[in-house]
């Protein structure tokens, strides 16, 4: 039994020490084989790449020679190419073999090389735009790497009509295809199937046709040590069966070799990106917006808890100020005045009938105020029972308006709820000057208003009190004026009358002039002096001209049908000499309306109208007398008359203002200028008559100067139209030497 255990012990023993010794034979078996150091370009996936996962260099043509390497007893090793050329790469000694080759080269040294049998057929085949089909090789112009050259030459010989330009890399190729430099790219097939998994270039396709196939062999130095291995090589590649070759082929070209760049990324998913990006800006806008939205309610909540008083809802002080500086901005053409109001017996109101009564008062004014005040008006409550309101000036009927909407109903609040007593209340105005709209100052108005109130106050009375009545007066009259033009000339409470102009040697009525006389409804009889300026002022005074001169017109056409041929002298606004108005065209058209020849009207243009548009002037009195009207120079002496105006406008007659005479300074002075004037007008060619003869005294020296045609107080007064229609043709009883 122990004899057997031994024998089992030494069997074991002896089958271990032979196990060991056949392992030790078979790993020097293979340290023994050789290493065969095998350089590539490892830049052309799928031949030659770096794998990620294992970091090593694989490939087809990394596939195929190692099969080769190990036929003929190799252990190859791949190493990156660190040359530039493959020439560069035979003089190198860290590699055995350098790969890949069509054909034998000589090294950058001028070294001869050889080369093995080929490992693989690789298919060289076009690549073109998708729409593009090559029929044809012939006269092609084909776009290449310049790292295959080698290849490129070989295309030369093969097929001498292509011409081949080459680039550095493939995106330059892909950019003259593109550009319709080339014709098509050409490059191996297996590389093909890589790049063109790039996704910017789907719109090329690869030819179907292969155009041909290059042999793919490794090379070195013609040595004898390189022939041995060229030989041992040659035997390897030999084995290799084409089943072999061909799933190795199918194994790389079937991969998705490609990884995706951002750039491709981008490419790939640009209108995903786009949509993605419109949704991002869009989200941002919205939010923002909501943002702003959400700043403004607060702005606007603030701007009311500081604008907006709570009790009467009205405007605060702070509010008041705000919208006053808006108002006088905007319309500066409104005649405001702003008042200061005080209920005198607020004390015993709350006093007596309790706070909550005061209240109740404060917020009935308020909603008061508010209901009769216009858009371009404003009110607030400053404190207490102290309020503001700016008004634009009324004319007399709105003025009794708010005395019986606003101010009566508040003062019979509490009588009204039978609780007996009259709320009095103060008022303090003040009238907004013209300087104030210039350097808007709210606190300052209203101080002033403030100041009138408080007098009033004083004198222990209620109702209304002004700073400065003057201007009140003044800017009433405004109102009064303008906002009562429109009626007063549908009603005919303008009218036309006449002052008739005589020839005082003759005593003959050889016209009349118009002057404007209005019977105000609340006024009564109204002077050109008390409203014409106004007008002028106001922007109005065209309206009131031209209303005058179609009632001259028609008074002018009843005449001439009655066979009374007259004429009349209306006057023009200097604010009426205006380029756009075309003056001379209205009264053309106006004595066409009314079948009146031109003579039968005189302009009357006044004096001071050359100082502000000299040029205009000119040229409208030139283009009256065209049209055959008489153009007369009113109020001549009664301004700072010019020579130049004398020289410049061609007028046909000087209304002479006898003004002058009457006026400050030696009347002997004046009499002689006016001898002088006379002579001068007369040798100038034009007309001349004197306006304002007041006395027998004063007709008698004009007319020893020569001057005979006259019109004044001493003649005539001016007199409604049917006044002047009854004096018909009648001589002036004025007159020394009647006929
Ligand atoms: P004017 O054109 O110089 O008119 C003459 C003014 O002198 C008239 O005043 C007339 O009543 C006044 N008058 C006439 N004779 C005498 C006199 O002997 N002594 C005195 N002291 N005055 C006399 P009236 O009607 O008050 O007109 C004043 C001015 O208003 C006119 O001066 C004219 O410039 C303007 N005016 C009158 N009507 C119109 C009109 O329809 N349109 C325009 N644009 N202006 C008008
Ligand atoms: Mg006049
Ligand atoms: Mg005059």
């Amino acid at each position: 039994m122990l004899k057997n255990k031994r024998l089992i012990k030494l069997t074991v023993s002896l089958f271990a020490v032979l196990s060991c010794l056949l392992m030790m034979l078979t790993v020097s078996g293979e340290e023994d084989k050789e290493v065969l150091v095998i350089g590539v370009p490892a830049d052309r996936t799928p031949v030659f790449y770096v794998d990620e996962a294992s970091d090593e260099i694989v490939g087809i043509g990394v596939d195929v020679m190692r099969i080769a390497a190990k036929n003929a007893g190799y252990e190859p090793v791949f190493v990156d190419l660190q040359e530039a050329t493959l020439k560069d790469a035979l003089d190198s000694d860290a590699y055995d073999v350098v790969m890949p080759f069509g054909s034998a080269i000589s090294s950058t040294e001028g070294k001869q090389s050889i080369v093995s049998e080929s490992l693989i057929e690789t298919p060289f085949t076009f690549v073109t735009e998708k729409n593009r089909n090559l029929s044809q090789f012939r006269n092609l112009k084909v776009g290449m790497l310049r790292s295959q050259s080698g290849v490129a030459e070989t295309v030369r010989q093969r097929y001498p009509g292509i011409t081949i330009s080459t680039y550095e890399t493939m995106d330059e190729c892909v950019k003259a295809l593109r550009g319709k430099k080339v014709d098509a790219l050409l490059h191996n097939s297996y590389v093909w199937s890589y790049i063109l998994q790039k996704p910017s270039y789907s719109d090329l396709k690869i030819q179907p046709a292969a155009v041909f196939s290059m042999e793919f062999r490794a090379g070195t130095l013609d040595t004898p040590k390189g022939q041995e291995i060229m030989e041992r090589l040659n035997q390897g590649i030999g084995k290799i069966t084409d089943t072999q070759r061909q799933a190795i082929a199918l194994d790389y070209t079937s991969r998705r070799l490609y990884r995706y760049d951002l750039s491709d990324y981008l490419y790939q998913y640009k209108l995903v990106l786009l949509v993605f990006l419109l949704l991002l800006v869009s989200l941002i806008a919205f939010a923002m917006r909501r943002q702003k939205a959400a700043s403004r309610k607060r702005e606007e909540q603030i701007r009311q808890l500081v604008d907006i008083d709570p009790l009467t809802n009205m405007l605060s002080m702070n509010g008041f100020r705000k919208r006053v500086e808006e108002l006088l901005h905007t319309h500066p053409d409104i005649q405001y005045l702003i008042t200061y109001n005080n209920v005198r017996n607020f004390k015993f109101i709350n006093d007596s009938l309790g706070r909550e009564a005061g209240d109740d008062l404060l917020r009935f004014w308020g909603r008061k105020l508010l209901e009769n005040l216009s858009e371009e008006e404003t009110a607030c409550r400053i404190t207490a029972d102290h309020f503001a309101i700016l008004r634009r000036i009324q004319d007399e009927e709105k003025i009794k308006q708010d005395e019986r909407n606003i101010i009566e109903p508040v003062r019979n609040f509490f009588i009204d709820q039978g609780k007996g007593t009259r709320v009095q209340i103060c008022t303090g105005i003040y009238v907004l000057t013209p300087e104030d709209y210039q350097k808007i100052d709210v606190d300052k108005t209203l101080d002033f208003a403030r100041l009138a109130e408080q007098r009033l106050r004083n004198t222990r009375k209620d109702g209304y009190e002004f700073y400065n009545p003057e201007e009140w007066k003044r800017g009433k009259q405004v109102a009064d004026v303008c906002g009562r033009l429109p009626v007063a000339i549908r009603e005919k409470e303008l009218q036309v009358w006449y002052q008739p102009q005589v020839n005082y040697e003759t005593g003959e009525i050889i016209g009349a002039e118009a002057l404007c006389r209005w019977n105000h409804d609340k006024l009564g009889w109204l002077r050109p002096s008390e409203f014409i300026p106004i007008l002028e002022e106001a922007g109005l005074i065209y309206d009131l001209d031209c209303y005058m001169w179609n009632q001259v017109c028609q008074d002018l056409q009843r005449w001439n049908q009655q066979g009374q041929h007259r004429t009349v002298s209306v006057n023009l606004s200097r604010c009426d000499i205006r380029e756009e108005l075309n003056i001379p065209g209205q009264f053309f058209d106006l004595i066409k309306a009314y079948d009146l020849t031109p003579d039968q009207l005189r302009i009357e243009i006044t004096e001071s109208a050359f100082a502000e548009n000299p040029e205009l002037l000119i040229r409208m009195t030139v283009k009256l007398r065209e049209f055959g009207f008489q153009v007369e120079m009113d109020d001549f002496g009664s301004g700072y008359s010019s020579l130049h105006m004398l020289k410049e406008v061609p007028v046909d007659r000087i209304k002479l203002d006898l003004d002058f005479l009457s006026g400050a300074g030696d009347p002997e002075r004046g009499r002689i200028i006016i001898s002088h004037v006379v002579q001068l007008v007369q040798s100038l060619g034009m007309n001349l008559i004197a306006e304002g003869v007041e006395n027998v005294s004063q007709a008698n020296f004009l007319k020893s100067r020569g001057c005979i045609e006259m019109q004044g107080f001493y003649f005539y007064k001016p007199m409604s139209s049917s006044e002047f229609e009854e004096l018909g043709e009648k001589p002036s009883s004025k007159n020394p030497e009647p006929k």
